[in-house]
């Protein structure tokens, strides 16, 4: 019997004893770096004639792993091996797969920091960042767990039918590919996983280039559970070589993704595709990118709602689906609430998060994303009013560090405020009123977050009818989903309407079967 779940409690580390943890974390850490890892394939270990590296976007000199490539072979080569275990691993029953899920939580908790400073030294996370995203990574294993054993017989539910005796079981599908983003390093490649695996499914990973060692680090802890050969494969590599591959592979019988809308369209397209020798319908679970808005109204706590515009923006440089990329502010408190936000903007600490938890904002991800950044706030200059930052801010080390950066007067349709800058850059548009900052919040392409301050309840009420967005929130920020708490997905181009961390999530990795005996 287990306990209830509750999500994992989050350390402070303005604590000077929890400071002192993270620190020799990342000591001890940073005595690890600098190996090779190989591809793992059917539980063996495969180097590659080609590899890559990933680096610290802090100090980008700083290389921390090296990882072999896989080519379009050795991808093949995983989804076969997942295809062989699955022969097996779809048979063991829910309860004995969830306890692989259990044991890797119990293990992650106990290397809290160890994983969070992975994701300082190669994520750019500050420390509050890295420690949510280990602890819901380790909710997720909790969560799912849990989940799995509820869903497996599901005979409850059927209308009885005098005569027969009848069950309504959920199997798991296939070999699943999960393919992941670098922008929770840990959270989401554990959660997309875990979901797959203790479903029935068995599973080629295929995890972010940016962000390889996180997820070299999660899969070794899944494999030190034991996991049997050949149900989770690591293969790291190009997203458009080996990635494309193993979508378009007739063995692969759903993609489970979380990254870019361009991506992932072009996924949900290849898995329409039939491939000679397929025998199923491929599934496509995607989850993509967001516009979200934080809503104020001239009812608002202005200061709670200038707070919320900031962390919701700001939060992990921007780099979040979630996060509040533009604030609609009715007219009569819009200069009030603007110039607040660009005050606290001032007070936000930029650095290299290995200093400490005094740092807020790390680096963004890598060079490219910078130059798309900064591509964006030029055009942002164009498009509005320039009220905050807008520049690089240059290290000894050459980190990819900006400036929290706001633009005032953007109209709701410029390519600031409908466009994912997916950085430190956030558009304040002003609405006439109520009405038209609803109208707002609904005009982009995506439907993921968003947020609402105001004391009208009458208003909450409609924006909880019309404002169409997968996670709503009223009078709080629009990031910071809690496992089980606010299960996390969105509409429209922000993905498959799923929700992570929800009830109903597993269903995506697993087909009903009905059956009915004559008595
Ligand atoms: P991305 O789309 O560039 O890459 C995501 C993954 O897809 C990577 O592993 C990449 O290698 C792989 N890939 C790229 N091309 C491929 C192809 N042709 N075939 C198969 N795989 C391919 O996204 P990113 O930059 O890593 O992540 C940022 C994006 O993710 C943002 O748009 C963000 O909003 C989104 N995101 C969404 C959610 C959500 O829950 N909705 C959560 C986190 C991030």
């Amino acid at each position: 019997m287990l306990p209830d779940y509750r999500p994992e409690p989050l350390l402070d580390y303005t604590k000077p004893e929890n400071a002192a943890l993270m620190r020799a974390a990342l000591d001890r850490v940073k005595s690890q770096l600098g190996q090779t890892h190989p591809l793992i394939i059917d539980g063996q270990p495969h180097t590659s004639s080609s590899q890559f590296a990933t680096i610290n976007p802090s100090r980008p000199a700083e290389v921390l792993a090296r990882f072999a490539q896989a080519d379009v072979e050795q991808g093949d080569m995983a989804v076969e091996a997942a295809w062989r275990a699955f022969q097996t691993w779809q048979h063991v029953p829910a309860s004995e797969r969830a306890r692989y899920l259990l044991r890797a939580a119990a293990e992650m908790r106990r290397r809290k920091q160890e994983f969070n400073a992975y994701m300082i030294l190669e994520a750019g996370k500050s420390w509050a960042e890295a420690e949510a995203d280990t602890s819901e990574a380790i909710d997720f294993l909790e969560y799912y767990a849990r989940q799995a054993v509820r869903l497996a017989d599901q005979s409850h539910l059927l209308t009885q039918n005098p005569g027969e005796q009848l069950g309504y079981y959920q199997i798991p599908l296939g070999v699943g590919l999960v393919i992941t983003p670098w922008n929770f390093p840990n959270a989401i490649p554990t959660g997309m996983l875990s979901a797959a695996l203790v479903s029935g499914n068995t599973v080629v990973f295929k995890p972010a280039e940016l962000t390889a060692l996180i997820a070299w680090k999660m899969v070794e802890l899944f494999y030190q559970q034991g996991i049997p050969p050949g149900v989770l494969n690591f293969v790291p590599g190009r997203g458009s070589v080996v990635g494309a591959r193993m979508v378009a592979h007739p063995l692969t019988r759903f993609i489970s993704f979380t990254g870019s809308k361009e991506v992932g369209l072009w996924i949900y397209e290849q898995a329409a595709k039939v491939a000679p020798g397929q025998k199923w319908l491929k599934r496509s679970i995607l989850e993509m990118g967001g516009k979200d808005a934080v809503i104020v109204d001239e009812t608002a706590n202005l200061e709670d709602a200038a707070q919320g515009i900031l962390v919701s923006a700001f939060g992990f440089q921007g780099q979040k689906c979630s996060a509040g990329s533009r604030a609609i502010i009715v007219d009569s408190v819009y200069e009030h609430v603007t110039n607040r936000v660009v005050e606290l903007a001032k007070q936000i600490t930029v650095g290299d998060p290995d200093e400490g938890s005094h740092v807020w904002m790390g680096p963004v991800i890598d060079q490219r994303s910078m130059k798309g950044i900064m591509d964006y706030i030029e055009v942002g200059t164009q498009e509005g009013k320039l009220l905050f930052g807008g520049h690089h801010i240059e290290t000894p080390a050459g980190g990819y560090f900006l400036e929290p950066t706001i633009f005032g007067d953007v109209p709701w349709d410029a390519r600031v405020a409908q466009e994912e800058i997916f950085g430190p850059v956030l558009a304040c548009i002003r609405a006439s009123d109520y009405d038209d900052a609803l109208r707002i919040g609904n005009s982009t392409e995506y439907g993921l977050t968003g947020a609402v301050y105001s004391r009208d309840r009458s208003r909450l009420e409609r924006a909880r009818r019309e404002y169409h967005v997968g996670n709503l929130y009223f009078n709080r920020k629009c990031t910071g989903a809690f496992v089980g708490v606010h299960p996390f997905g969105g509409f429209n181009m922000s993905g498959t309407d799923s929700k992570a961390g929800g009830p109903d999530y597993l269903l995506q990795f697993m087909q009903p079967k009905s059956v009915a005996e004559k008595l």
